[in-house]
């Protein structure tokens, strides 16, 4: 059954005071939210997404949408919902558009764009402005023929080299709209033609519960109760079970670690998104390693894993691993780095601008060399305690929620024409 559902973020508006935020980030850059927000009072925005949970969209939205309604933006969050066979299409979409093959037949085209058109007439309310992300739901915007409202394209994934074929289907569609955000101008695809085109790099809500400052002893005693040995070194990958943020290449690497260090453990967090029909497949061949091997520990929300245990995790893990082949940003690196962790990472995609100065040796492109890291890292305590503090600062100085939130006002300020300085087309 195919509908368009509002969303409830689960923190309310009343529970964000965007003052909060100014000990971390300096008065500037709060005045000026300030000051772009005056201009915004009583705006009706739109975001549409595909998922409510899973993923960091969902976990993106579910901090963004309080802290514009407490600024005073009427912000919504719909989500779309289609049967498994759509989002098997959206995800091969969303695989393409990172580079991937796909044959694109002239049924899923019509799947994908009637999905699309029935969400568009669905769309009964009518908003200032729309904030729709990544491929899922780009068409509606063709199907939804209001003139007097603004649209943007906000894509969450490195386009820099689509599938061409994909690429080109859903190029018109997205050419349709007022403006569009990458993350980052490499991920532009080259052959988009737009007038208005901005970068503006996810973050991460540094009260929210998954990064909220834990105490590192109550972070080792959960961990322990959840059957871990920490007498013996911990490492950890939280991602979605997606080939391409590579668990299977993760635990490769684990055991390369352990013919070194025996003691060695790894825990495995993912999240299982409702849109993600492939993370199913992959979790039980994780299980099934698992079983077999009383040191290799998968935990998931459908064992009860949520933001809060995410965050005792990051904290209480000795090293963290993002070994992902592609990656649109990858908030767990900036949640990681965050709590001060050293981080052993894939050079992909929004991965290395999250690094801080004089670590980018940590970015690896093969499991030999994830390993080799991993075990340097064990070995030098010091490094690792350097590493984290920088790390903390990089995202403290560029992926905290408020230079966001500022970077978006300023584009629909902009966009609007309702003050705040141009932004950069
Ligand atoms: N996440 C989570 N539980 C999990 C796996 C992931 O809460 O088991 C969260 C993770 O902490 C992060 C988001 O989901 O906030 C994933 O965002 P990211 O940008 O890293 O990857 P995406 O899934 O969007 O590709």
């Amino acid at each position: 059954m195919l509908s368009l559902v509002a969303v409830s973020s689960h923190s309310s508006a009343e529970s964000i005071d965007i003052d909060n935020y100014r000990q971390l980030v300096g008065d500037a850059l709060i005045d000026e939210i300030l000051h772009l927000s005056d201009g915004l009072k009583g705006l009706r925005l739109c975001n549409i997404n595909a998922t409510a949970s899973g993923g960091g969209v969902a976990e993106l939205l579910n901090r963004e949408v309080p802290i514009y309604r407490a600024l005073g933006i009427e912000a919504d969050w719909r989500i779309i919902h289609g049967d498994k066979a759509f989002f098997e299409i959206t995800k091969s979409f969303h695989n393409a558009l990172q580079g991937s093959e796909f044959q694109l037949t002239d049924g899923v085209r019509q799947d994908y764009l009637e999905h699309n058109r029935t969400c568009a007439e669905l769309l009964e309310v009518s908003y200032d402005i729309y904030v729709v992300h990544d491929p899922q739901p780009a068409a509606i915007r063709y199907f939804h023929r209001t003139r007097q409202d603004k649209w943007v394209w906000r894509c969450h994934i490195d386009s820099s080299s689509p599938n061409e074929q994909v690429w080109e289907f859903l190029r018109p569609y997205i050419e349709a709209y007022d403006a569009a955000v990458f993350t980052a101008e490499p991920f532009r695809p080259p052959d988009l033609r737009m007038d208005r085109v901005a970068f503006i790099a996810p973050a991460i809500d540094p009260f929210a519960t998954k990064n909220i400052d834990l105490p590192q002893n109550l972070c080792r005693q959960a961990i322990a109760d959840s059957g871990v040995n920490l007498r013996e070194p911990l490492l950890l990958q939280v991602s979605r079970f997606d080939p391409w943020k590579d668990p299977l290449g993760v635990i490769q690497v684990y055991r390369l670690v352990k013919k070194q260090r025996p003691g060695v453990q790894l825990a495995l967090i993912g999240a299982m998104a409702g849109d993600d029909p492939e993370g199913w497949d992959m979790l039980e061949t994780i299980n099934a390693e698992a079983t077999a091997d009383p040191d290799l520990h998968v935990f998931t929300n459908l064992t009860g894993v949520g933001n809060m245990e995410v965050n005792v995790f990051q904290r209480g893990a000795d090293l963290v691993i993002q070994k992902s082949r592609k990656e649109g940003f990858g908030l767990v690196v900036s949640e990681a780095l965050w709590k001060e962790k050293a981080v052993v990472a894939g050079a992909a995609g929004g991965i290395p601008m999250q690094f801080p100065k004089g670590y980018h040796q940590y970015l690896v492109s093969n499991a030999e060399e994830c390993a080799a890291k991993l075990l340097y890292l064990l070995d030098n305590p010091d490094e690792v305690a350097a590493f984290g503090r920088a790390g903390r600062e990089r995202v403290r100085a560029e992926f905290l929620l408020p230079r966001l939130v500022h970077d978006q006002l300023k584009l629909i300020a902009d966009l609007l024409e309702r003050g705040g300085a141009q932004t950069k087309a």
